[in-house]
């Protein structure tokens, strides 16, 4: 299969209706650099930066990471990276940092919240992130915003460091991109403000599934238990398409059902134009991508909805078979 999907890589992510798909790959450590060029990604889509902290006894300092993130854009050449800050709390605990013991620790304390409360921890890492983009695009993603005021304190705390390292006679990042994680259902009803102001949206797919459906994403009991495409969720995710569309706004996809063939294709069917995947996925991905029409697979959605079905999977399976 490997070999079969091999023969795909230079080929263009291009639906039969001639819609192009960007397909990136999502990664965190060192050893997924060399996927970049084998699976055939265009770009980093998620760059899970907690997974660097997670590895390790201590904080790692700011020159360490900066000679880091710098390693990962060099490896991505002319590939954008999106950096995730740290997404920590829930279920990725750092082995030397306090926690508070919380009662349902998905819906507490984790990722921007604590960015934003604890600030020195982020600001490290946005300064060692502009160094690291020296000269070069940074883009930024804050992970799990749920209201537009966090994206602005995320943002400002941003432009402060860039402030800063401009101060310190630093050479800059040649353009910065900030973005978010939309990962919970709240952000898709922000003023449509908050979207003319972000330079882009990433959809977070396990997280907002999670909190879509109320259904603890590291629960077995519980989470298989709700389809993504059933037509409640899909009929979610065209909301934050509109929404996305009406301010401009790019809109990519990034959680792991971005990777299954089926749901990628009703994810661009609807109007994703971004996935990125773990990179293995890549290749069945474009292999189906590549033999669907997605104005045909729309149309096929929009009738599993107007039936009043409580999925569309059936539907798209069907038509992709
Ligand atoms: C997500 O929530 O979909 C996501 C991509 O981030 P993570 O799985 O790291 O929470
Ligand atoms: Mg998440």
């Amino acid at each position: 299969a490997q070999e079969r999907y091999a023969s795909l890589r230079d080929l263009p992510a291009e639906a039969r209706c001639g819609a192009r798909i960007a397909l990136q790959m999502n990664a965190g450590l060192m050893a997924d650099l060399p996927s970049l060029a084998g699976s055939g990604a265009e770009g980093v889509g998620l760059f899970r930066t907690e997974l660097q902290f997670l590895i390790r006894n201590t904080v790692p300092k700011r020159s360490e990471l900066a000679a880091l993130y710098a390693r990962v854009m060099d490896a991505a050449g002319e590939r954008n990276v999106a950096f995730r800050t740290l997404d920590i709390g829930s279920d990725k605990v750092m082995p030397y940092m306090k926690r508070p013991n919380e009662p349902n620790p998905a819906m507490g304390w984790r990722a921007i919240r604590v960015g934003l409360d604890k600030s020195g921890v982020l600001r490290m890492q946005l300064q060692a992130l502009i160094r690291a983009a020296a000269g070069r695009p940074l883009t930024v993603m804050f992970p799990l915003v749920a209201q537009m005021s966090e994206f602005d304190a995320a943002r400002d705390a941003l432009q402060r460091e860039l402030d800063r390292e401009d101060r310190l006679g630093h050479r800059l990042p040649e353009r910065v991109q900030a973005g978010v994680m939309l990962e919970t259902p709240s952000l898709a009803f922000a003023p449509a403000d908050f979207f003319n102001r972000v330079d882009f949206v990433s959809i977070g797919g396990n997280d907002l599934k999670q909190f879509f459906f109320a259904a603890d994403r590291e629960n077995e009991l519980v989470r298989r238990r709700y389809d993504t495409l059933s037509t409640s969720f899909i009929a979610f995710l065209q909301l934050i398409v509109a929404r996305c569309a009406e301010a401009g706004t790019p809109l990519s996809f990034c959680g792991e059902d971005a990777g299954r063939p089926l749901d990628a294709i009703a994810l661009a069917a609807i109007g994703m134009r971004t996935l990125s995947m773990r990179p293995a996925s890549i290749g069945p991905v474009k292999s189906l991508l590549r033999k669907a029409h997605l104005e045909e697979l729309r149309a096929v959605i929009e009738h599993a909805q107007a039936r009043g079905l409580e999925s569309a999977r059936p539907a798209v399976l069907d038509y992709a078979s």
